[in-house]
């Protein structure tokens, strides 16, 4: 199995050091795992300036001498994106040497971040309309490799924003995932979802089927972790989700080179 997306202590929301999180993913019986801190240019946020890459760097060639052996330690970034910080962004990714770059999106309009108090003054046609938008303008970059956690905001989400139907915004998913099909971009299942208040993955697996429907094929898999306990966490039942959905690999890097992991190899 691989873990695509976890924090280090260079993320300013991580304390777990980067030989706690592979000593947790040799124990697991993963065979790869990417590191992807948070890499900030929103102002206001706890991240904003705190990733040092040359510490990241040295962080993660340490760990390889340590693990390299029983694991195959990539260079992630888990970039946020949104059309305010784009240029800085591309700055970013294009002066910096990584394996795989996720590009996020956390941010909705004015700068304000997409947690519950977002949804105050919202309802959820406020909240998902425009962070699709914000989704499309990243995939246009074509700066990353995958796009994390594509219906976050429902994790957010307060019980009195009303039910969430996935495919009530299935005309901007689908301009999406055209778009990522033409591009060979890959987007990301976030297992956090299912420890956290959606008790699902993000995506779950009505919008998997909606892009396996279109053609698409392209997908990572990563548990957002934080803490080395949640390493590969939810991953059996994720790829048996994608597996009925129509997924039947997983994408995995190498200096931003993609190639396919069957599934049923990963199980
Ligand atoms: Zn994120
Ligand atoms: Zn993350």
């Amino acid at each position: 199995m691989f873990d695509y997306h976890v924090h280090t202590t260079q993320s300013a929301d991580c304390s777990t050091p980067i030989l706690a999180s592979c000593a947790a993913a040799v124990e697991r019986g993963l065979s790869e795992i990417a590191f992807t801190d948070h890499i900030e240019h929103e102002p206001a946020d706890m991240s904003y300036g705190f990733f040092n890459y040359d510490t990241y760097m040295a962080n993660l060639q340490h760990a390889r001498s340590v693990f390299g052996d029983r694991l195959v330690i990539l260079a992630g970034a888990e970039v946020d994106f949104n059309r305010r910080i784009a240029s800085e962004v591309r700055d970013f990714v294009e002066a910096h040497e990584f394996d795989f770059v996720i590009g996020s999106v956390h941010y909705g309009e004015e700068g304000q971040i997409i947690f519950p108090e977002y949804f105050d003054t919202r309802d959820l046609e406020d909240v998902f309309v425009p962070y699709y938008e914000e989704i499309r303008a990243a995939v246009e970059t074509g700066l990353f490799d995958t796009i994390g956690h594509i219906d976050l905001p429902k994790r957010y989400a307060p019980g009195a924003a009303g039910a969430y139907d996935p495919l009530r915004f299935e005309d901007e998913l689908t301009s999406i995932f055209e778009l990522m099909i033409r591009q060979e971009m890959s987007f990301e299942i976030n297992t956090s979802g299912i420890r956290q208040a959606p008790r699902t993955s993000m995506p779950g697996p009505q919008i998997v089927s909606l892009y396996a429907r279109l053609g698409g094929r392209l997908v990572t898999v990563g548990s957002d972790s934080h803490v080395p306990d949640t390493i590969g966490a939810g991953f059996p039942q994720t790829l048996r989700m994608l597996e009925l959905c129509g997924i039947d690999s997983v994408s995995s890097f190498r200096r931003r080179q993609r190639s396919q992991v069957p599934v049923v190899s990963l199980l």
